[in-house]
């Protein structure tokens, strides 16, 4: 029985609140907080009578630290989760270190603002020494390191599906099936139809900020950078078929590369369609990307938050998307002296996530997994001081609660490798 506060109410929070709400024995009380305090109100409403979980609402705005910290006292959860933007990471662990309340979420730290003097001073000495240049990395989240273990407290990071199940299945492989794991491929594989020429399937600003960069990988323990979209891929995906994914650079091949050092290469691909890369570079090439301010008829505009708001809005795909994602993890290693190659992965169902929780089954493959690392960190089963991502952990009651909550998984143990 564990009373838990939820930051967000998008269309990764929206999973994640009905989640946790078909899981009442464990999320007794839940208060619902966001900048729009009526979609918080609005979701209560829907699911009043269709759980024992009970829900508050409230508004919030997660940049002001002072804010989440009066929150945080007055409702007195046992943990936060995190399912806003990526830019409040620090202050959310910050009010979570000042109220002794644990941490969960689903994207590591990047800025809102990447013209940001100080911010771009660390960037550039990253971006020399690491040799990758994404604006996010989780440096900024590890920094808490000594202060959450000096607090007794847990920050769970990226218990989303990529990051956070995909890390889980390289801890499972690890634990179960390999005695060396040589290589890892991640394959996120979106077989989706909304039938829009161009729409994103979570938060667009976020999104684009993380195709539209150029794509690293892992190997020998050194970050390898090429230009965006430049490593392309075909891939039979089953359920989906076949697909062209490309090589991106993801949060999950920092975490991982740190945990499981002697993995020699990890890559990340995404697939895209024809029409997406081409509306992408258009906007790209006409300066819709960047998060500068622009002057226009007296106002600063920031070309990217206003195509957020010409976008379709994710949490209304839903009810158009027909397909499947098929998500997991390509593992080349050895086992008893043996070649071995394992994929795990989980199919998912946009239509059937539609039915189950309206909404589509990107937001439903991110939102079950914060419900899931959550209820771990709140059960006692997942929780040790310091800050951590899901690689860290046993994997197996992980594992248990993917296959109870929604995204069974199956294991491939002949999988064709990508070259
Ligand atoms: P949305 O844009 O749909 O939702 C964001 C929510 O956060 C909205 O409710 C928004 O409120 C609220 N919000 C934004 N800024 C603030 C603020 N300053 N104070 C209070 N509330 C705020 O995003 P998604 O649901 O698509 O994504 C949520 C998170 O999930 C992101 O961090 C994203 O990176 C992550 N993600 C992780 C994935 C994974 O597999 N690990 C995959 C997909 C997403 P309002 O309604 O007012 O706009």
């Amino acid at each position: 029985m564990a009373r838990v506060l939820i930051l967000g109410c998008g269309g990764v929070a929206q999973v994640a609140i009905r989640k946790c709400c078909q899981n009442s024995d464990v999320f007794s009380e839940i208060c619902i907080a966001s900048r729009t305090k009526s979609k918080c109100d609005a979701l209560k409403e829907k699911l009043s009578g269709k759980t024992a979980t009970k829900i508050e609402t409230a508004q919030v705005d997660a940049d002001k630290e002072e804010e989440l910290v009066s929150l945080i006292k007055a409702y007195r959860p046992e943990a936060v989760l995190n399912v806003v933007l990526p830019y409040q990471d620090l202050t959310i662990m910050e009010a979570c270190l000042k109220t002794g309340v644990h941490y969960i979420d689903t994207a590591n730290y990047e800025p809102e603002d990447t013209d940001d003097p100080e911010w771009r001073r660390i960037y550039d000495k990253r971006c020399r020494e690491l040799g990758f240049s994404a604006y996010f990395d989780y440096s900024w989240q590890w920094a808490y390191e000594e202060r959450f273990r000096a607090a007794g407290l847990t920050a769970l990071c990226g218990t989303g599906f990529d990051p956070g199940v995909t890390s889980v299945f390289a801890a499972y492989a690890k634990k179960h099936y390999f005695d060396t794991i040589d290589t890892i491929d991640i394959l996120d594989c979106n077989g989706g139809d909304h039938g829009y020429a161009f729409a994103t399937n979570f938060n667009p600003e976020v999104n684009l900020r993380e195709v539209s960069a150029p794509g690293s990988y892992l190997e020998n323990g050194k970050w390898v950078e090429v230009p965006a979209m430049s490593i392309k891929r075909e891939y039979d995906f089953k359920g989906v078929g076949k697909k062209d994914m490309y090589l991106l650079h993801h949060e999950e091949i920092e975490a991982l590369g740190r945990n499981m050092p002697e993995v020699k290469r990890i890559r990340f691909f995404m697939t895209f369609g024809q029409s997406y890369l081409d509306h992408m570079r258009c906007l790209e090439d006409v300066g819709m990307l960047s998060t500068t301010p622009v002057k226009f008829e007296g106002h600063d505009i920031v070309p990217i938050k206003f195509l957020k708001e010409l976008l379709p809005d994710p949490a209304s795909l839903g009810p158009r998307t027909k397909g499947k994602t098929n998500i997991g993890c390509i593992f080349t290693g050895k086992k008893d002296g043996a070649e071995k190659h394992l994929y795990i992965y989980n199919i998912c169902d946009h239509e059937e996530s539609f039915r189950e929780v309206e909404s589509q089954a990107v937001s439903y493959t991110t939102g079950v997994p914060a419900m899931i690392g959550t209820m771990l960190v709140v059960n006692g089963l997942w929780r040790k001081p310091g800050v951590f991502t899901t690689d860290e952990f046993d994997p197996d009651p992980y594992m248990e609660a993917l296959n109870r909550w929604g995204l069974p998984w199956e294991i491939d143990e002949d999988p064709v490798l990508v070259e």
